[in-house]
């Protein structure tokens, strides 16, 4: 094979160039994740609104605003991370932590936004007519692939072990 094919240019590299590559696409994940959960928390308000029990619509319910703001609150905090991971890795730093930080929070945020879309639209949020319960489905995806929410964790620790040992 030509020197040229190899990854990173240098023998040696590859392997780094590669996670490197891997923090964009974590990022990235991380992105999708915020997208999906907006588009959750959307059909789930709107369904709220809509939606009457013992003679007001459910939205006035605490407890489920509660749900509601709850996951309008993570949305935003994974919203933040991402942006803050994608302003470092344009300006070249290494953001292996802040990419899997990433990751790992959007995922498991959407996984939650999703549950408490499933429980706001109570009995519809099963059905598969409503569509919410295919989002529950389609988004377990996200803690898994592209490093599993275990894998991001190692990355987290080791290197702050890594950092706090210099
Ligand atoms: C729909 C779909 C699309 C995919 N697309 C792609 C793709 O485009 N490109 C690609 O490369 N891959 C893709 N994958 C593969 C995906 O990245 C892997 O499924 C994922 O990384 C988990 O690997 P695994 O399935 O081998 O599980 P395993 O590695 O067997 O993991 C099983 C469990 O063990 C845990 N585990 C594994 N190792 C450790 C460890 N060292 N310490 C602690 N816990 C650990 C995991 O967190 C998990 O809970 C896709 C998977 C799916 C389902």
């Amino acid at each position: 094979m030509p020197a040229a094919n190899l990854i990173g240019l240098k023998e040696g590299q590859g392997f780094k160039t590669a996670m490197k590559v891997l923090d964009k696409g974590r990022i990235h994940i991380a992105a999708v994740a915020v997208g999906v959960a907006q588009r959750i928390l959307r059909d789930a308000l709107a369904y709220a609104l809509d939606r009457k029990q013992f003679g007001q619509p459910i939205c006035e319910f605490q407890l489920v605003q509660a749900m509601l703001a709850d996951s309008q609150a993570e949305i935003y905090a994974a919203e933040c991370m991402v942006i803050d991971a994608a302003r470092r890795r344009d300006e070249g730093r290494n953001v292996s932590t802040e990419a899997s930080c990433s990751k790992m929070f959007a995922t498991e945020m959407c996984g939650r936004v999703a549950d408490r879309a499933v429980q706001i639209l109570g009995g519809s949020g099963y059905l598969s007519e409503f569509g919410i319960e295919r989002f529950y489905r389609d988004v377990r995806l996200f803690r898994l692939y592209e490093g599993t929410t275990q894998i991001q964790q190692i990355i987290i620790a080791r290197n702050m072990v890594r950092d706090a040992r210099g």
